[in-house]
């Protein structure tokens, strides 16, 4: 077997272009990938299309280049991860109403108007400046595990609480020089969409995300904190070349590691940080409360 046939590679890609009929695009994108033998999710919108999936050398390469060849998606920027093995069990093709579920009344149209985008190295040397305000454009959980130095954490368990979570907590900072980032940089298109529309006069965003800076030869992931979480089920990926360091804390003993795990109790089943010792001790339940419940169940 050639090496393109037993060595896997995860993708991660969003286009925002119109597509007229998601439903339709899906279905046949669905059989595609199929054939092709690859795994993950993608998310197809009429704002456009936001994936990542596993699968051979050969089979990634030969989405990529059909991809290429439709002019919607002539210049998609496509990052690359080596793998061993997929990174998922199932394959989804779903039509959506948006790519990342943001809810607010308006219309954003990143295409039109969004923050200005960084380079790495832009985004970086912003980030050694004391007047410019970074937001992290994920999840609490996310932050947790990794983040750029520096970085405000936002209070956000999903991306549709921050239109209320930016109003409340910056709204007296519109004045503020303000860079944004997210983990491949769809969710930042968005977010920085918002905020011009919500009246910030200066607000950019690391474009192609944590995983672009992180492959960037010159900054190599330089003051990127902790890892990388990710949707799949690596969970993370490691980012800085430079510097790097452990930000995570167990939540039981508040140890650093990088380990996240879900509760066994399975109707709890919370995302936490555990170490290994008290992923031992506890029995992988994030609480005693949980662990007697389960038991119970079970008796
Ligand atoms: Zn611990
Ligand atoms: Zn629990």
């Amino acid at each position: 077997m050639s090496a393109k046939n037993d060595q896997y590679q995860v993708l991660l890609y969003y286009q925002y272009v119109p597509i007229e009929d998601p439903e339709a695009f899906a279905e046949e994108h669905l059989s595609f990938c199929r054939e092709l033998g690859l795994k993950g999710r993608i998310l197809v919108a009429k704002e456009g299309i936001n994936g990542t999936v596993s699968g051979t050398v050969a089979a990634t390469e030969a989405y990529m280049e059909a991809m290429h060849e439709d002019p919607r998606f002539r210049d998609m920027p496509f990052k690359v991860d080596p793998h061993d093995g997929h990174a998922f069990k199932k394959l989804h093709v779903r039509p959506k109403k948006e790519l990342v579920t943001f809810r607010v009344d308006k219309d954003l149209d990143p295409n039109k108007k969004s923050g200005k985008r960084l380079s790495p190295k832009e985004f970086y040397e912003l980030l050694q400046r004391d007047d410019v305000l970074v937001i992290d454009g994920r999840n609490d959980y996310e932050y947790d595990l990794g983040h750029f130095k520096g970085a405000i954490r936002p209070e956000v368990k999903s991306f549709r609480e921050f239109p209320e979570w930016i109003k409340k907590n910056l709204g007296d900072k519109k004045d503020k020089k303000i860079i944004t980032y997210c983990t491949g940089g769809i969710r930042c298109e968005k977010l920085t969409a918002f905020m011009l529309e919500e009246g910030f006069k200066d607000v950019a965003q690391l474009d192609g995300g944590i995983v672009t800076y992180g492959k960037d030869p010159e900054v190599k992931g330089k003051d990127f904190e902790g890892k990388c979480f990710v949707f799949d089920e690596r969970l993370s990926v490691p980012v800085n070349r430079v510097n790097e360091t452990v930000v995570g804390r167990c939540y039981h003993c508040g140890g650093p590691t990088e380990n996240y795990i879900n509760c066994e109790n399975t109707r709890c089943h919370k995302l936490h940080l555990c170490c290994s010792d008290c992923e031992e001790k506890y029995h992988g339940y994030c609480s005693e409360s949980c662990e007697q419940e389960a038991q119970k169940k079970h008796a």
